[in-house]
This record gives structure tokens, C-alpha cells and sequence, in this order.
């Protein structure tokens, strides 16, 4: 579909339509609450835009017993909503409700909070990384699905050619968690995030964000954890006093905090992670 990229706004009827808008440069526009912020970031707007509010799947939730797909169209409030009460999720509904304020999550989208390739603070990608989430793409070739993790790593690559349309999910988790620390006011972006998840198995994923130019999994420390008697941390003093050995972060300096006070924090948040998954698990 050759289309003039002249200022045009394109509100695609399907995801077949949104995809030839991006192969012709058209640049995806959902909740706006990252790209219209653009020029201040001295990037220029985009020409031409495509929106997807018009394909239905993509603002929905679809949960059954064993899987769940979250279209990238949903809003964080809309996320909230859908999965408050829902067993393992508590650090998916504490990313989406603890973001931003109530009038940015009614319109902000999980799958702008991802695909916002330089946003190292974004709330929702360590809590998907935590819940060993995969994503699916609409590409010209039809989905790929990949791993949250090469996603995030590759996804500038990746969303030259594709939409982001589905994020999935295991239900096997029994406790979640998400450790967010803004520096003075709700509101502000957090300088630090710690997100945590437990299966039956007591196999814990820990997921740090805004340490790093971007989010990702703890391995030395889900390993430190694996290596304690029982599988878990015995509280949640031993859970920091681990993180504390085993933070083998890079912390990035930025306006709201330099990169040794991101790292200085990591073990505090443990900490209220373990002690969150504790209780949440009945175990505390
Ligand atoms: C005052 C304020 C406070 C904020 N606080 C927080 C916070 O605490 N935590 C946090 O995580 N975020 C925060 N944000 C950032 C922002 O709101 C989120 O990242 C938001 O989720 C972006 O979603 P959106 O739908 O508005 O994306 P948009 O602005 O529409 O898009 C963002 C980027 O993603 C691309 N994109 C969007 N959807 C797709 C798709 N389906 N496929 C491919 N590309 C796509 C767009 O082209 C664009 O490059 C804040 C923003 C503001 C303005």
C-alpha cells in the first residue's frame, strides 16, 4: 500500500494496514504521552502517524486458566483494572497503577511504555521481565513471537519493520512484586525499580529497571537466592544482605539521581520486594 507520508494521520482499520503504514515510515501513535513529548527531548515529530485505536484485539485482555494475552493497545489503567485480584500479578498491577498519575494511565498503553526504545525509568518492563513475559510482533511476514528480554535489547531493530501487538503471559506464578523509588512526589519517573516473581517451585525472576539504559533481569541474584536453604531467602534482611553481594549493575547517571545512588538503593528494594512476596505468599 504506497501511501503519501506528507503530515498524515492514518487511524489503520486493521493490523495488516498498520504494518504497510510503518513500511512507508509512518511512526505509531497510541496514548501520545511519550511521543508528543518529543520536541522537548529535541526530537522532532514524526510526519506521518499511524494509530491502532480502531483494531479491536489490541485493547484487550483476554485471561484464562493457564495464559494471558494483554493487546498493546491497553492503557495502564485499563491493565489495573483488568488484573487487580488476580493471583502472581501484583507487580503488573503495581507497575501499572504506580506509574505516571491518573490522567496519564488512562491513556498511556503498555505497548508505548515498551516500545519507547530510550526510557531506561519505564515502570512495566522489569515487572514483565519479573513475570517471564514474551511478546508477539506484526510483521510483513506475519507474528514472531520473541522473549520480553530480546525484545527490549533488540527492539530498535525490531520496530523498524513491525508492530508490537500482544504481550503473553504463563500463569504460573504464585506472588509478584514491584519496588519503584521516585525520588520526592508521586508523579516523578523512579531512579530505581526492583520487580519480583514467584513460582509454585519457588523459583524467583528479579527484573531491575532504571539502574541501566535498559531493564533487565538480575541473574546473579535470582541465583543467590536459588543457592539459599529452602530456594528462597529465609527474610527479607538476608534477601538484602545477597543483593548487596551480588549487584554486579552499571548504574547510569541522569538529572534525577547519579548512578552510585541507583546502585546504593538496590538492596532496600530487595528487601521490600522479598518482604511483599512474603506476605502476599502467606508466608510472612
Ligand atoms: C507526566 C508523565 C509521567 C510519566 N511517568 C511515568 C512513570 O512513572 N513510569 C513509566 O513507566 N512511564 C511514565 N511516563 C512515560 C509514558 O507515559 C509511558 O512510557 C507510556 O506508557 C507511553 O505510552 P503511550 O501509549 O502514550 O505511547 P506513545 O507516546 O504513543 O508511544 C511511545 C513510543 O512507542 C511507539 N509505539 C507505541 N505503541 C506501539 C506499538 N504497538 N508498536 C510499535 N511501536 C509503538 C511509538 O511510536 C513511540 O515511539 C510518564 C509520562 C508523563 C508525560
Amino acid at each position: 500500500m504506497a501511501q503519501s507520508m506528507e503530515r498524515s494521520f492514518i487511524a489503520a482499520g486493521s493490523i495488516e494496514e498498520a504494518v504497510a503504514s510503518r513500511m512507508v515510515g509512518a511512526v505509531v501513535l497510541a496514548g501520545g504521552t511519550w511521543l508528543m513529548r518529543d520536541p522537548l527531548r529535541g526530537v522532532e515529530l514524526p510526519e506521518a502517524v499511524v494509530t491502532l485505536h480502531r483494531i479491536p484485539f489490541l485493547s484487550e485482555v483476554i485471561i484464562d486458566a493457564d495464559h494471558m494475552v494483554i493487546g498493546a493497545g491497553v492503557t495502564h489503567e485499563a491493565l489495573g483494572k483488568a488484573l487487580r485480584g488476580i493471583a502472581g500479578f501484583e507487580a503488573l498491577v503495581g507497575a501499572a497503577e504506580g506509574a505516571a498519575n491518573p490522567g496519564i494511565r488512562r491513556v498511556a498503553t503498555i505497548g508505548g511504555n515498551l516500545c519507547s526504545i530510550d526510557f531506561a525509568e519505564a515502570d512495566l518492563a522489569p515487572a514483565l521481565l519479573a513475570c517471564g513475559a514474551a511478546v508477539e510482533l506484526e510483521t510483513t511476514s506475519g507474528a514472531k513471537r520473541i522473549d520480553i528480554a530480546d525484545f527490549l535489547n533488540d527492539r530498535r531493530a525490531l520496530l523498524e519493520q513491525a508492530i508490537l501487538t500482544k504481550i503473553l503471559l504463563r500463569r504460573d506464578l504464585i506472588a509478584s512484586a514491584h519496588i519503584r523509588l521516585p525520588l520526592r512526589k508521586a508523579g516523578d519517573y523512579p531512579v530505581a525499580i526492583v520487580s519480583m516473581a514467584l513460582d509454585a517451585d519457588k523459583c524467583c525472576r528479579i527484573a531491575v529497571g532504571s539502574v541501566e539504559p535498559v531493564a533487565r533481569r538480575w541473574t546473579a541474584l535470582e541465583q543467590a537466592f536459588a543457592g539459599e536453604p529452602g530456594g528462597f531467602p529465609r527474610d527479607a534482611e538476608r534477601a538484602a544482605a545477597l543483593a548487596a553481594e551480588h549487584n554486579d549493575f552499571q548504574g547510569r547517571d541522569g538529572t534525577e539521581a547519579e548512578g552510585w545512588y541507583r546502585l546504593q538503593v538496590l538492596p532496600v528494594l530487595v528487601k521490600r520486594g522479598v518482604a511483599a512476596l512474603r506476605a502476599t505468599e502467606g508466608l510472612a
